[in-house]
């Protein structure tokens, strides 16, 4: 019997579903493979969050400039358009120390 996958929650369905009962995620008959969907979101930790897409500017060129590696998950700019969507600023373990300093002193972080 043919079993679809939700690519989200991982759930399993039977035949005959096409979007997850829990997240309205489109099902798909295989998973991607897992160190594929992994990779970039390993040791990483969320250190700030804003709706302002020239904060997430001017943080990226400051970050940019100390080499630190960093990720903003969920921007998007069709998505900032309404306001409602916010971006997270992901950075690697081992950096979060550094990067909350400098948004410190930048005055994004207390
Ligand atoms: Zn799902």
């Amino acid at each position: 019997m043919k079993v679809m996958f939700c690519p989200k929650c991982k759930s399993e369905y039977r035949e005959g579903f096409f979007k997850c009962v829990d997240c309205g995620t489109d099902l798909v008959s295989q998973l991607p493979p897992e160190q594929e969907s992994e990779v970039g979101y390993v040791n990483l930790v969320e250190i700030y969050s804003t709706y302002q897409q020239s904060d997430i500017a001017f943080i990226k060129s400051v970050l940019d400039g100390d080499g630190i590696t960093y990720y903003f998950e969920g921007e998007s700019p069709n998505l900032m358009v309404g306001g409602g969507a916010y971006a997270r600023l992901l950075v690697k373990v081992e950096e979060a120390d550094r990067a909350r300093e400098i948004l410190q002193e930048l005055g994004f972080l207390e």
